[in-house]
């Protein structure tokens, strides 16, 4: 009985990602026989061409040409945009669409002639490590992911995300609907011509793995292809896949049309446990932790898997991976020391949904897994992809790392503990330690206490200093406007952002209500009104908050957003959200001062 994982659009095409290579690990450890499929990079790597930008052009410009006369003389205007047919009102957008692009000054004939050098000098040792012709080559591919969305605007596709068609919800029928649109979906035409039956023969089993909601429509999109054109069981799992799990077991139609049986939480024991289950013809209740309609057409929740033992579990499996496909001149492999948080209190938060209660590989676990990866792969740049790894574990490992002599360099999240100590920074960056992403959320102690982040704050400032004086980079992600928040405590906020004498580079983002995160249920209390569910398959509400809506509250800090990264246009990174692999990729290579004195003469475009 073979498995295949299989990772769908969109997701960053930087580096590989973990869930399918800690799954196969685990499976073969037990014996079977299992691989991944990294359709997303795959995705990317085939769209990014001449031809591809050519044709989408054309296409775009066919539409507007045909539309454009009805448009003209239809007398349609924004008052009355809602009450247009949802086909009419995606063409109106798609129109002004392209008519921006038209306007932005971007050259069909130029973006086409670059982009396949663009994407090699990603993927050249030498180019790559030059931020002249790497920005420049990000900015071809971003303006070539533009051009490749005209025809399905206002559904976009980009390096960093992906968006779903605004004019349609996240409920059932919408997305049921765009997964069979081509006009609305660009994977129904990619998946039709990627996906061939014969490619998926040998698999009996496969494992589909949605972590984010920009993977929702081309997920699932591809879950119906393989369930109509696969004898295969069709599995969904990830994280993403937990947070919606509720709406799922109300959906029995969605096992007909996507799948065969959804995993919940963490899918190390529980997915050994399905393939043991299908192997022996039993039935699917002998499964962990598994949702799936049975034969009465009754939604079944199994049993949970028992706690997982990290020390028990086995590395990760990257074997088959073509790492030559990412955007990186290098790999960054990314490894998991821990499930969960050890503090998991915050009251936005919903990262840690769907694992278990926290625990954490032995120091010397860790460190064989290092270096077995080292040894197999040949890579020594690492993510650790915990949500938070305590500062006394971390320094313990470091100092086994440097035991060992194991010659890495690594970045992980970390939250801005007392406890990271100049001493601990040190060995940290001694280990290869290169940055962090620290949770610095708001300036102001009064909101740290509400978002119950559980730090000292005033030590905060201290951590960056020392961290900035050991070699590392500083990178932080900040939330706007959280409930009760004022004006001048956002500002203050901004301020930190702004000076980035401490901070080099940050993920801003505004508070998002999450289903999962405790704010669910303090709503009243934190002066949230007018809440609506954004739909079955999202996890955050919309709500109201000092009378703005959530778009509104979202656009502020886009325009902050947009303001702050044109004047730090000449430096490498600055606000960031999908290069983390590439700023330790250039830490490692050139160390955090070069980083942050470089200021670069390309002009950078695309923000
Ligand atoms: S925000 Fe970070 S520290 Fe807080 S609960 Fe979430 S993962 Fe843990």
């Amino acid at each position: 009985m073979k498995t295949l994982f299989v990772i769908p659009p969109q997701w960053y095409p930087m580096n590989p990602y973990l869930s399918g290579a800690q799954l196969v690990g685990q499976l073969k450890a037990k014996g079977f026989d299992a691989k991944t499929r990294d359709l997303n990079i795959e995705f990317f790597n085939d769209i990014l061409n001449k031809e591809n930008v050519i044709s989408a052009a054309n296409k775009a410009e066919k539409f507007y040409n045909d539309f454009l006369p009805e448009f003209s003389t239809g007398g349609y205007c924004e008052e009355y945009f809602d009450t247009y047919s949802r086909k009419l009102q995606t063409k109106i957008l798609r129109l002004m669409a392209y008519q921006e692009f038209l306007e932005s000054g971007i050259k069909v004939e130029e973006v086409a002639e670059n982009i396949e050098d663009a994407v090699s000098v990603t993927k050249d040792k030498d180019r790559f490590y030059d931020p002249e012709q790497l920005f420049w080559a990000k900015d071809v591919m971003r303006d070539a992911l533009r051009i490749i969305s005209l025809p399905y605007m206002p559904s976009k596709i980009m390096l960093e995300n992906f968006i779903a068609n605004p004019v349609y919800t996240y409920n059932y029928d919408d997305i049921k609907l765009q997964v069979n649109s081509p006009d609305l979906n660009m994977f129904v035409e990619y998946f039709d011509q990627k996906i061939q039956p014969e490619d998926f023969m040998e698999f009996s089993v496969i494992g589909i793995s949605i972590f984010d909601l920009s993977q929702i429509v081309p997920g699932l999109t591809l879950a119906k292809y393989l369930k109509e054109r696969t004898n295969a069981h069709i599995t969904l799992g990830g994280n993403y896949i937990f947070k919606i799990r509720e709406a799922i077991k109300n959906m029995p139609e969605f096992f007909d049309v996507f799948c065969d049986s959804v995993q919940l939480g963490d899918g190390e024991i529980s997915v050994v446990r399905l393939v043991e289950t299908l192997q022996s013809g039993v039935s699917l209740e002998n499964a962990y932790s598994l949702i799936f309609k049975n034969s009465e057409g009754e939604i079944i929740e199994t049993e949970s898997a028992p706690l997982l033992d990290m020390d028990a579990l086995a590395p990760p499996c990257f074997d088959g991976y073509d790492f030559d496909l990412y955007f990186s001149a290098d790999t960054v492999i990314p490894m998991q020391l821990s499930k969960s948080c050890y503090w998991a209190k915050c009251t936005f938060c919903d990262f840690y949904t769907g694992q278990q209660c926290f625990d954490i590989k032995s120091v010397n676990t860790a460190a064989d897994e290092i270096q077995s990866l080292v040894n197999k792969y040949g890579c020594k740049h690492f993510i650790f992809v915990d949500e938070a790894v305590p500062p006394k574990y971390y320094d313990q490992l470091a100092t086994e790392i440097i035991n060992r002599g194991i010659e890495i360099y690594f970045y992980s999240f970390a939250r801005m503990e007392k406890s990271f100590t100049k001493e601990v920074l040190q060995n940290l960056y001694n280990a290869g330690g290169r940055f962090f992403c620290w949770g610095y959320e708001a300036e102001s102690e009064r909101v740290m206490k509400i978002l119950n982040k559980g730090i000292d704050c005033s030590y905060r400032k201290t951590l960056l200093e020392n961290a900035k004086e050991v070699g590392l980079w500083n990178h932080c992600t900040f939330l706007l406007g959280y409930p009760g928040e004022t004006k001048e405590e956002t500002e203050a906020t901004k301020n930190v952002i702004r000076n980035r004498n401490l901070v080099d580079s940050c993920t801003p983002s505004n508070f998002a209500l999450k289903k999962n995160a405790i704010m669910i249920n303090e709503v009243d209390r934190a002066g949230l009104e007018n809440i609506k569910d954004n739909g079955d398959f999202h996890i955050s509400c919309n709500y109201v908050m000092n009378g703005k809506e959530t778009r509104n509250i979202k656009k502020e800090r886009m325009d902050f957003q947009l303001d702050f990264l044109k004047k730090t246009a000449d430096s490498l990174w600055s606000i960031e959200f999908t290069d983390t692999d590439h700023i330790l990729l250039y830490t490692s290579k050139y160390g955090a001062q070069w980083v942050r004195d470089y200021r670069l003469k390309y002009r950078k475009h695309n923000f």
